[in-house]
């Protein structure tokens, strides 16, 4: 707790900001109580939130200046001299930490950073074009130099060029900046950009009707339209919602850009996990403001498959690695889990968005099961270490990394850890919602009245909640409570999860010390009366631990149980368990102990699980705070009885491929094909390795097809130098006879034949190249 004596109340906080433009008639029927109006001061986020704001912003912006990024806008105003560097979507990372920079403002005041932000936002605005247009490689390079990616022309090659996604993340900066510091720098930027799209984008412009992408701009438009009142901004947002999967505008994408069938027809989530998050979101923004009912059913249908089919415990979404996308209904495996940290903030952004179309505290249980759990671990408690995948298990191996070529997730962490201070409360005509426990004070109108909140918490490690009601004269109001579903025995509001302990934990709730008989509606304990100054609210919410099972149909947590407290998820990391936890068993039969940790990661709970009969003994910490104590084994699901076993294993395997992929029958297009399975030896180079496939009974093969996997001019993997074929004889292995040339052609198969031979298993033993690493797609073994 040591940043919290830094924190400072300002002028600038308390304030209640128009956010709505008076033009905007229609929009959530509940409204978030804004940023600018919470101060939170909380034992377990304020270290989080300030760490943000003195480290991450920071960080991050000199990353962003050492990789060119801000060089990229000085150089297209003029500024200096040079060509651009990096990824044409670089543009939408500067964009995003000004975002996060912005919320940070409004926590703090910070002369140094505000001053910082005008001068970053001059260049942008000096690099923007006289019309409007702004993507800075397209005026740094000549159309015959443009990357592929970005196309010859402006929107020439929507698909991939995220010239509307860095936009749309302008937008956003924009607005958190104009609503932190009141300043239109940054705005006129973005609504001159806008207004340029509006007038090549719509209805009856013939040439331009395919949708972007990477989506993101329909985000950005709805809130430029909430602060500007333009209406052809949300126009245009609904343009682009409603040309996605329309085969009668443009040649469909597929999947992975959810652009496979029209959104009013989409029943399962699909593809790019980033891309549907900010789409679904999009969607719930669109319908909002539009009261279109037919875009609030699909994202109903979408939010209601991913809920029951397709999310972790963690609240992670996507989970192959292949398009960084969902899999198929019940797909969630552990170790490959992709998880991407921007995921985790587009389903976060998506289930806030829920809650306030539809008022039901279901989408805030998944947004803070997502927001604890798979956002959180994103990022290291320094602040300047991040995760890309978020994996429910993992080898030794697996670390944060200080930044990466493609910096989408710590730029999202750092707009979206202060942003949640605006998700704690909302309200709705004379209503108040608490949806989120943190210690707080808001600043809200309920009806005519001004009300002051103050929240009073230790949560997550304890279940006590204080509200004090500070009203500016007496007045009625309800005050809405959120039971988290934790609390209510429903660990996520679906069958895909659900605790098997038998508990029954009793909340209880008390107003001016009177227990007051819990009237739950759709998740929320009503409270209405007439408040006066000093009302205080006691909330219990008692936090046993918990053990969660998944749904049968989620065959990698079959005979495995996870363990909860409050809204926690809870893994075991090497660091407390002698170094190995993979391989541990606790059995069936386990109880649980607490324990208050103050020496570690400055207080916290840990569980300790205890076998009843035969079993491991494991000690337990918050998922969120894995590999903060270097590379370690890690695991979410604990096995209650041996694994059954499995018919492969290999000398080693890269945590985020698997053994089994070299034997799933699914054909590769090509060596360096990303979309197919894999398994890789990286990062181990110049070593020899192996893989080994058992046969269930014995057998004669005698041909063998490798299809090596090779990544040159985009990773480390090569074909092997040399490899060969062992068989086993009892306990030993030994070289097939008769073998023909053991090939290392890249983009096909590999043959092999060889003197039949009995045997029970073979062997593919490699010798990697110096320097390199490698893998295999697919090997297959025949009679
Ligand atoms: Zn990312």
């Amino acid at each position: 707790m040591k940043h919290i004596k830094h924190f400072r109340v300002t002028a600038l906080l308390l304030v209640p900001l128009a956010t709505l433009h008076a033009a905007v008639t229609k929009d959530y029927p509940i409204q978030p109580v804004p940023f600018t109006a919470v101060r939170v001061q909380d034992a377990f986020w304020t270290p989080r939130l300030e760490t943000n704001r003195l480290t991450t912003v920071w960080y991050d912006f000199k990353r962003c200046e050492e990789t060119g990024r801000i060089d990229n806008f000085a150089k297209a105003a003029g500024l200096i001299p040079g060509e651009f560097v990096g990824i044409p979507f670089n543009d939408s990372d500067v964009y995003k930490v000004i975002e996060g920079a912005a919320y940070s403002l409004a926590l703090a005041p910070d002369p140094k950073l505000d001053q910082y932000l005008d001068d970053l936002i001059a260049k942008i605005a000096a690099a923007q074009e006289p019309d409007g247009y702004l993507y800075t490689a397209r005026r740094l390079f000549p159309p015959e130099k443009m990357p592929k990616m970005s196309g010859p022309t402006r929107w020439s090659n929507l698909a991939s060029s995220h010239e509307l996604y860095n936009v749309g993340h302008l937008y956003e900066a924009a607005v958190a900046h104009f609503q932190a510091t009141g300043k239109r720098t940054l705005l006129d930027v973005a609504a001159k950009n806008a207004d340029l799209l509006c007038k090549t984008f719509g209805p009856g412009k013939d040439q331009l009707k395919e949708p972007p992408g990477h989506e993101e701009i329909e985000i950005g438009l709805c809130k430029l339209y909430r602060v500007t009142g333009q209406q052809r901004y949300l126009d245009l947002a609904k343009f682009y919602v409603e040309l996605r999967g329309r085969a009668d505008t443009h040649i469909l994408r597929g999947p992975n850009q959810q652009d496979h069938k029209p959104v009013y027809e989409q029943d399962e989530a699909v593809g790019h996990a980033v891309r549907a998050g900010y789409f679904y979101s999009g969607v719930a923004d669109v319908a909002a403001l539009t009261g279109d009912k037919k875009l609030i059913a699909a994202i109903d249908r979408l939010w209601e498959n991913v809920t029951a089919k397709k999310l972790y415990l963690t609240g992670g979404i996507g989970a192959t690695r292949q398009g960084e996308a969902f899999g198929a209904n019940y797909e969630l495996p552990n170790k490959t889990a992709y998880n991407e940290t921007c995921a985790a903030v587009a389903n976060a952004l998506w289930n806030e968005r829920m809650f306030l179309l539809h008022g039901d505290a279901k989408y805030l249980d998944v947004l803070e099961r997502t927001i604890y759990n798979g956002f959180l671990s994103g990022v290291g408690l320094t602040g300047c270490e991040f995760f890309y995948p978020n994996p429910l298990a993992s080898n030794a191996r697996y670390q944060r990394s200080p930044w990466f070529g493609t910096a989408c997730c710590p730029v999202n962490v750092v707009r979206f850890l202060p942003e949640l201070t605006g998700y704690i409360y909302a309200v709705r005509d004379d209503e108040a919602f608490v949806n989120l426990f943190a210690g707080s004070t808001a600043k809200l109108t309920l009806g005519q009245t001004a009300v002051e909140l103050r929240q009073q918490t230790r949560y997550p490690w304890d279940g006590h909640v204080t509200l004090t009601v500070t009203p500016e004269k007496k007045a009625t109001f309800t005050l809405n409570v959120r039971i988290p579903g934790w609390a209510r025995n429903e660990p996520v509001p679906s069958d895909l999860y659900r605790y098997n302990d038998g508990l029954k934990p009793e909340v209880k709730l008390n107003v001016n010390g009177q227990p007051v008989a819990l009237s739950l509606k759709k998740g929320f304990a009503q409270i209405k009366r007439i408040w006066q100054t000093g009302d205080r609210v006691e909330l219990e919410l008692p936090m046993p631990v918990r053990r969660v099972v998944a749904h049968p149909a989620v065959k990698e947590d079959a005979d495995k149980f996870a363990v909860e407290r409050g809204p926690l998820v809870y893994c075991a990391e090497g660091a407390d368990n002698d170094g190995k936890v993979l391989t541990k068993m606790p059995g069936a039969d386990v109880r649980f102990e607490t324990q208050e940790r103050r020496d570690l990661f400055d207080g916290i709970v840990t569980v300790k699980v205890i076998p009843q009969g035969k079993g491991d003994a494991l000690t337990l910490i918050p998922n969120c705070l894995w590999e903060n104590r270097g590379p370690n084994e890690m695991s979410v699901w604990f096995r209650t009885r041996p694994a059954p076993p499995v018919p492969w294993a290999a000398s080693y395997c890269y945590s985020g491929d698997s053994v089994e992929a070299c034997f799933d029958g699914q054909l590769p297009a090509n060596s360096a094909d990303q979309k197919v399975q894999r398994m890789t030896w990286w990062d181990h180079k110049g070593t020899a390795e192996w893989v080994e496939r058992y046969f269930d009974k014995p057998t004669k093969p005698s041909v063998s097809e490798v299809y090596w996997f090779d990544d040159t001019g985009k990773g480390g993997c090569r074909v092997p130098q040399s490899w060969r074929l062992l068989y086993k004889d009892g306990e030993q292995w030994k070289p097939v006879a008769g073998p023909t040339d053991f090939g290392i052609k890249r983009d096909q198969f590999n043959r092999v034949t060889f003197t039949p031979v009995s045997t029970t298993a073979l062997r593919l033993e490699v010798q990697l190249q110096p320097k390199y690493s490698g893998g295999i797609l697919k090997w297959t073994i025949s009679e």
